[in-house]
């Protein structure tokens, strides 16, 4: 079995792939390793392995492994991918560095006012529902442009960009459509909010490629990297 440092350096020759394809420097896209449900151990060797951005999902566990991983914790960007409720965002205001998952007003008025003073602003992307599907979490891409003013507009957070996870499709232009749609609507914000909205935030283990493609800066990487999660 390949190690998670061999793992990672394939992530990596895939991004570059990508890229190349792209006419893009590598550069322009970010890995993010997506380490929820895997041990602080697999983040350890992850970042033994040069990595510096790790998403996890749930909040509880997120804390926690933060908590067991602080002597790391100036070498580690923490971002939040994962659903998050209004009630919990205290404790994610205080200790995340970014959070991917804002699909509502009410959560990010939150977020900023509970960001303490001496941490810089809290980064932020929005989750659109970019499928459509009508279970998932996201913004409409209706009720986006009012959303995005909104929360560019609080004090203790900076809008930085898009978030999605579109509905998995087997083949490549399949998988391109969605990332499409959220290249567009990413791009009509950015010539609102100027260049600090610079995060295009898709693609995971089986689409990267396809968000690459589209223009991805970061991509979310899982079981490519620790292998299959157990049920949860
Ligand atoms: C779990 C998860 C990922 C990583 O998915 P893989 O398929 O394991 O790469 C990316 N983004 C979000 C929001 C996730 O929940």
């Amino acid at each position: 079995m390949a190690t998670i440092a061999e793992n990672i350096q394939e992530q990596h020759r895939r991004i570059a792939a990508a890229c190349a394809l792209a006419g893009r420097p590598v550069q322009s896209v970010t890995l993010l390793v997506v380490s929820k449900t895997f041990p602080g151990s697999a983040v350890r060797e992850a970042v033994a392995a040069g990595e510096r951005c790790f998403g996890e999902n749930y909040v509880q566990e997120g804390l926690d492994k933060i908590a067991e991983l602080a002597d790391l914790r100036g070498a580690i960007e923490w971002h939040l991918i994962g659903p998050l409720q209004s009630n919990k965002t205290r404790p994610v205001a205080e200790t995340f560095d970014w959070v991917h998952s804002v699909d509502r007003l009410k959560t990010a008025q939150r977020l900023s006012e509970q960001r303490p003073a001496h941490l810089p602003p809290l980064n932020i992307c929005l989750q659109v529902n970019i499928s459509g599907e009508a279970s998932k979490s996201g913004v409409s891409a209706a009720d986006l442009p009012a959303l995005a003013a909104a929360v560019a507009d609080l004090p203790r957070l900076r809008l930085r960009g898009l978030m999605a996870i579109p509905e998995p499709a087997a083949d490549f232009e399949s998988q391109r459509q969605p990332h499409r749609a959220l290249a567009a609507l990413h791009q009509q914000l950015q010539a609102r909010l100027g260049a600090q909205f610079d995060t295009l935030s898709m693609g995971m283990s089986a689409d990267l490629e396809a968000a690459v493609a589209e223009g991805a800066s970061l991509v979310r990487v899982g079981s490519a990297i620790f292998g299959a999660r157990q049920a949860r």
